[in-house]
Order: C-alpha cells, then structure tokens, then sequence
C-alpha cells in the first residue's frame, strides 16, 4: 500500500485565519498540540474532551498567547448519544454560523491482549468511543460543516488501522472501521467541492497512549506530538484539496 507521508510538510503561517475548527481529545497528547497550533495559525479552536480540567489548561494556554477565545465542549464519547451532538451542532451553528473543521482525534487503546481472551464489554467500549462516536458526531455535524465555505474532516488512524497486529485486537479493528467511515463519507461526497473527508497516521507519537503501549520504549527515540503539527495544520488549510486519502503525518 502507497500511503502518503506528510513528514515534510513545511511550516505555514497564519493557514487557519478565521476557520472554526473543533479538535476531539483537545485535552491531552497530540490533540493538545495540535489545538494550540490551529489557534497560533488564527483559527478558533472548540475543544472537545473528557476531563474538563486538562481542557481548561489548554484554554489558558490559548488565551495566554492572545489568540481568538477558544470554547471548551466537555463530552464523555462513551457516555454521549445523538441528541448531545445535535444539541452540539446547534451550539455551533448559534456561536459561528458554520464549521470548518473537524479533528476525530479522541481514541482509547483498550487493552493489548489476544482476541481468544478479548472481553466482549471492552471491545464494544474501543468501538464505541473509536469509531461510532465519530460516526454520530459527523453525522450531526454535517448540516454545520457544509455551511463552510471549504470545510475538512480529518479521522485518525493507526498503522494497525492500516495492517493487523497480533493484540491489538479492539483498537486495530475501530481504525480499519475509521478508514472506512472516512472513505465512505469522501466518496458520497465526491461531487460536493466544500467539503473534504481524510485520514491520518500519526505514528509513533511520545503521549499518554504510547506510554501505556510501549512502557519500556526510549521515549527519546520517538516523535512529541509539537513535531506533528505541521501535517495536521496543512490538512485543514486552503492548501488541501484531498478527497479519501490515508496520510501518515511521518
Ligand atoms: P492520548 O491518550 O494522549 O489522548 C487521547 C485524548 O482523547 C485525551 O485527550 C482523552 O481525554 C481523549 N479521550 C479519550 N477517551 C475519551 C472519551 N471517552 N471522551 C472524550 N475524550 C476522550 O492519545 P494520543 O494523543 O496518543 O492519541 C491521539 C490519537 O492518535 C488517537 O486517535 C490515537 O489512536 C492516535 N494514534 C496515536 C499514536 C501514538 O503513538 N501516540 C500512534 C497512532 C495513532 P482525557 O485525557 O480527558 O481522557
């Protein structure tokens, strides 16, 4: 498989002036770097999380650096059902007018253990919060999305979304179903020019869910997630025009 990368993505300036984008997972990680990012490049950033404190956090840091006010929309993904996201559409369409943007950031590992021991409950939880989250979210959310002039989805992938791995049983199966949901959307949308649909790879990445993947991994060896900013900046900038396409970010 030919998988573009978008290692060498250069830096841009000011690529997000006046996009409305809303980040899932904004409290942590790569979500948190990539959301201060997109408010350095003029966007305004709806940071969506479970924890409200790390999301303050991420607030804070926006407002310190006197960038557009961002909104924080607390939503546990396993707990949420369809109306909290029309209810969330609503909010956004009352607030902006539009949506220009969407980062399906937000995942969860589950455990790393053989599908012969895999618990049933635990694997519907990886998928619900995976994949069919993102699904309700992007279904309510369309409405708001094709309001914008140029909007961009972005799913994030694996590269056990891409190829199985032995143990990785409920997260690797949500992020073959996320690169089908992404490309699904891209093709029934093909013929719609304001709105694109793409997938990211983030790789190697030093955060909380590596830390509980590969505990003993010299950390120093792998990616922090400021590194990726680049890749995540270009796929919600005017230089996009990709429609469907599996990136890897290194
Ligand atoms: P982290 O675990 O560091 O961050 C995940 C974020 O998702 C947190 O902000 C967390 O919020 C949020 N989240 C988790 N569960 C829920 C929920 N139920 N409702 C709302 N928010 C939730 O992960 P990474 O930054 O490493 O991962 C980001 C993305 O990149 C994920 O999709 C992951 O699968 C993917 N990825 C990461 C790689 C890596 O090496 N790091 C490699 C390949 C893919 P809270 O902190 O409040 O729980």
């Amino acid at each position: 498989m030919n998988i573009p990368s978008l290692k060498n993505t250069p830096t841009l300036v000011n690529a997000l002036t006046n996009k409305v984008i809303l980040i899932t997972g904004a409290g942590a990680g790569i979500g948190k770097a990539v959301a201060i990012e997109y408010a350095k490049q003029g966007a305004t950033v709806i940071l969506l999380g479970k924890t409200i404190k790390k999301l303050e956090k991420v607030y804070d840091e926006i407002v310190s650096l006197g960038k557009n006010t961002p909104a924080i929309f607390p939503l546990d993904l396993a707990g949420a059902h369809e109306k909290d996201y029309e209810d969330m559409a609503d909010v956004i369409e009352k607030e902006y007018g539009r949506l220009d943007g969407l980062l399906h950031n937000a995942s969860i590992l589950g455990t790393l253990t053989p599908i012969a021991q895999y618990d049933a409950a635990q694997w519907q939880k990886v998928m619900h919060v995976n994949v069919t989250a993102a699904f309700v979210m992007t279904k309510a959310l369309l409405p708001v999305l094709l309001k914008s002039e140029n909007a961009s989805v972005v799913f994030t992938s694996s590269s056990v979304g891409r190829m199985g791995r032995a143990y990785w049983g409920a997260y690797s199966a949500s992020k073959f179903a996320t690169e089908s949901l992404m490309q699904t959307l891209a093709d029934e949308f093909e013929n719609t020019k304001n709105i694109r649909f793409n997938s990211i790879n983030p790789g190697a990445t030093h955060t909380g869910m590596r830390l509980s993947a590969f505990p003993a991994e010299d950390k120093s060896l792998i990616a922090k997630p400021v590194d990726l900013v680049n890749a995540y900046v270009y796929l919600f900038s005017e230089k996009s025009d990709d429609n469907g396409v599996m990136f890897n970010a290194q």
